[in-house]
């Protein structure tokens, strides 16, 4: 079993970041203790807590990847002003090509985290399935309808050529003194970045015209009210860096029609500057905090890649809803064809070892249940003898016999093991 696996304790509280991204932002305000775990050090591990990779995430990585390929090559395209290689591009566009090697790039970073099931990901996330994805997303947004239409009328404006800039890395000026753009142009992947508040932020594609410009986000997932959130934001770090209000802000979903936000104003970004000023500042006295608050709730912690290290979690009445609780495990009714995936926590002081996991016992006298652990072999330490307790996350129970059940395994399910001090529930500890 990897060292990994077993539950430990940060050696080393997170530096701060020196500028905060949306992402950084929401995770603190969610929940910080959960930033300030995943970015903790630990003893025995180099690098960053790695977090497990599920197939829809990676499905969203290389479909995102491959419009940013797409996007960028466009906007190059149309720069040139030459129409037939504009109509043409779509057609031309090597999509097979670029998937099946952005999605090797990502199974081979996948490679390296001690958390990723390959054989589920190699399975469940093919060449195909992002074609499909990438497809739904281009005849929505990059039709007739919508960025086409803009793109394509602004090429025209005023007979003039637009400037492609790949991939700008544009930084505030020390001085008030604002960055230029070249205008008209269409700019993708453009990093931003201010010290006052410390913020960065990436826009997908930025277009500039004399009237005003557009910004794009690129969105595989489902709409999430925190998109609108960040499209402000960007908005603020546009204007802030560049001096220049945004005319348009677009949302561009593979799942459904494009969210058109509309202008940005001089009182509108003022605003968000004052709230992302109050919003860094809330974010910095949380993470520094000797002991960053949880927010537990079922939503929230389900999905939490380090709850098997935030021992309040594993005792709250919020999270019951994703743990096998006693009255949970007794009520399991091991329904074969809808097994319910939950954490359970196990201590292992009574445990019957067997060679390759145990039998376990959960509940009291006659409402005892044995619970029969076969482990696969990637969680199965030495010695069972040396933990006190386990957490599996995301496993199953079904019947085995007539009175006891046994835990089910799937590519999302893990185990990790703790000494006894991994049951104390107090503030985190250095
Ligand atoms: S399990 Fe819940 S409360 Fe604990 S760190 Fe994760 S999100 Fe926060």
């Amino acid at each position: 079993m990897d060292t990994f696996y077993q539950i430990l304790s940060p050696s080393q509280a997170p530096r701060l970041p020196s500028h905060y991204s949306h992402t950084s932002l929401v995770q603190i305000e969610n929940c910080p203790r959960r930033w300030w775990l995943s970015h903790s050090e630990y003893h025995g591990w180099n690098g960053r807590y790695p977090e497990p990779v599920s197939p829809a995430a990676m499905l969203g990585s290389i479909v995102h990847a491959t419009l940013e390929r797409f996007s960028s090559d466009y906007a190059r395209v149309i720069s040139t002003g030459d129409e037939k290689a504009i109509q043409e591009f779509r057609k031309q566009f090597p999509l097979r090509a670029t998937v099946h090697a952005e999605r090797q790039t990502f199974l081979q970073r996948a490679k390296t985290n001690v958390r990723t099931d390959l054989v589920a990901l190699e399975a469940n996330v093919s060449v195909d399935a992002c074609i499909s994805l990438f497809k739904d997303l281009i005849r929505r947004n990059f039709g007739p309808a919508a960025i086409e239409s803009l793109l394509t009328a602004a090429r025209t404006s005023n007979g003039q050529r637009r400037t492609w800039l790949p991939s700008a890395s544009l930084t505030q000026a020390e001085s008030s003194a604002k960055v230029q753009v070249p205008c008209p142009a269409l700019l993708p992947e453009i990093d931003l970045k201010i010290d006052a508040p410390p913020l960065r932020g990436t826009i997908d594609l930025a277009v500039t015209e004399p009237e005003g410009d557009t910004l794009v986000e690129y969105k595989t997932g489902e709409p999430k009210p925190e998109h609108e959130e960040q499209s402000l934001l960007y908005a603020f770090l546009w204007w802030t860096v560049t001096g220049r209000l945004a005319r348009e802000r677009q949302l561009i979903y593979a799942s459904q029609e494009t969210v058109k936000l509309g202008p940005v104003t001089h009182e509108l970004v003022e605003q968000e500057a004052r709230r992302a000023t109050e919003r860094v500042n809330r974010a910095r006295n949380e993470i520094e905090s000797p002991s960053p608050r949880v927010h537990l709730d079922s939503e929230g912690c389900r999905l939490c890649p380090v709850r098997q290290l935030c021992s309040p979690y594993w005792r709250a009445r919020e999270t019951e809803a994703t743990r096998w609780t006693e009255a949970s495990v007794r009520a399991a009714d091991g329904d074969r064809e809808s097994i319910k995936w939950r954490d359970l926590e196990i201590a292992l002081q009574d445990v019957e070892q067997l060679p390759e996991g145990f039998i376990a016992h959960i509940g009291a006298d006659q409402s005892r249940k044995r619970i029969l652990c076969k482990l696969p072999a990637r969680f199965r330490p030495a010695s069972i003898r040396s933990y006190a307790i386990v957490r599996l996350l995301n496993v199953g129970l079904v019947p085995e016999g007539t009175d006891a059940l046994r835990i089910v395994w799937s590519s999302l399910s893990e185990a990790f093991w703790g000494d006894t001090s991994s049951l104390d529930t107090l503030d985190p500890k250095l």
